[in-house]
């Protein structure tokens, strides 16, 4: 193993594990919460196409436009259409976007496109791929941070700046790229299938930027991430925002639509001072092929990333443990589904923690036992 990695996780896991359960203990209404959600997501797997129609009508009413895609190809040639000539894009982090390759083709076209979440901004300006869904630096020491920003931001940081230091710096940078970008582009943590609503949660501050400053915003997200309601939605984000030891969380941002305002005589009129065009790109990319094969339960995470500190095979492999961005239990499921890669599962050593934490109630180990044999099949 890794020295530098094994002191990474573990702090990882000291410094989140207490905090998760003391939230849960603190507010046993969470708990609840998570089985009612889990409930409503398993009526969306069931009947998909009745909610994708209807988030679809739901997202036209706000004055927003819908998109579907099958797959990346189809996902990238519809975000290239949008953006057209407009060169300046601030993406907030997502695993959707690595997902489709998102960052890679705009660079390729010669975009001027930069992460703006702290950890997927180390990530980018390491050439690198995060190792964990919600903590995508986990694996960068504060060393290496600072080399990293050294090298490519500022040469007065060193190893023995604080990391209030070099967040202000990293703050500076991106505020310069906010101030001229023309296209934010998100994920999404929920969908809310009768407002057409996107529910984005947060602590830096980013997303609520990168989806209010730009002209143009382009939330990007899987089919999984629909659930019936405004009311769900929350439900969803609160959950992942609890286990994932963010309770409460900074902000949640929600986007129903384009600006817009009735301040003159009552007269609804769009856009107003935020965004003028709002997109939702909903991608199946092999979702639906899962909803009716054996790893229909899988589709029920909600990336909080819990399972992973529950994991002997994440802790000693990292990222190894996984495809990145679809790293560690959750990870090997993901990366079965959108790529049909199943051979990090034998990796997999059947501890049972990852099921004993999930929010979802995935039975996981039993879900990686499957892929196992779809890999040696
Ligand atoms: S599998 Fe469960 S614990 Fe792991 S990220 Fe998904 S919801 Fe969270």
């Amino acid at each position: 193993m890794n020295y530098e990695w094994n002191v990474s996780i573990n702090k990882a896991i000291l410094n989140n594990a207490p905090k998760v359960n003391k939230i849960l203990e603190e507010n046993p209404y969470i708990r609840e919460t998570a089985k009612e959600l889990r409930n409503k997501k398993l009526d969306v797997l069931d009947n998909i196409d009745f909610y994708i129609n209807k988030t679809e009508e739901s997202v036209k009413k706000t004055g927003g436009n819908f998109h579907f895609a099958k797959d990346s190809n189809e996902a990238m040639e519809i975000v290239k259409n949008i953006i057209k000539d407009k060169k300046n894009i601030v993406l907030s982090k997502s695993n959707v976007l690595y997902e489709i390759k998102l960052r890679d083709e705009l660079s390729k076209l010669g975009k001027d496109v930069w992460e703006t979440d702290l950890g997927e901004y180390l990530v980018q300006i390491n050439n690198d791929m995060p190792s964990h869904l919600i903590a995508p630096a986990i694996h960068l020491s504060k060393e290496k941070v600072s080399e990293l920003l050294n090298k490519n931001l500022d040469k007065t940081i060193n190893e023995n700046t604080s990391v209030e230091d070099m967040v202000r710096a990293v703050r500076k940078f991106l505020m310069e790229k906010y101030l001229g970008s023309e296209v934010g582009i998100t994920g999404a943590n929920a969908i809310a299938s009768d407002t057409g609503s996107v529910l984005l949660i947060e602590n830096e501050g980013n997303i609520r930027i990168d989806t209010v400053l730009p002209e143009i915003h382009i939330a990007i997200t899987g089919i999984d991430k629909i659930v019936p309601t405004l009311k769900d939605a929350f439900n969803e984000v609160i959950v992942q925002a609890s286990y994932a030891g963010f309770y409460p969380p900074t902000y949640i941002n929600v986007t129903s639509g384009p600006s817009a305002t009735g301040d003159i005589e009552l007269k609804k009129v769009s856009p107003a001072t935020g965004p003028k065009e709002f997109h939702l790109i909903l991608i199946d990319n092999g979702r639906k092929e899962a909803i009716n094969s054996d790893l229909k339960e899988s589709l029920l995470c909600i990336r909080c990333g819990r399972c992973y500190f529950s994991c002997p095979a994440y802790k000693y492999y990292g990222k190894d443990f996984g495809d990145p961005p679809y790293t560690g239990p959750t990870g090997i499921m993901w990366s079965a589904i959108t790529a049909k890669k199943y051979d990090k599962s034998l990796l997999c050593m059947h501890s049972g923690g990852c099921r004993e934490v999930c929010p979802m109630d995935i039975n996981i180990p039993e879900e990686i036992e499957r892929i196992k044999f779809m890999e040696l099949k």
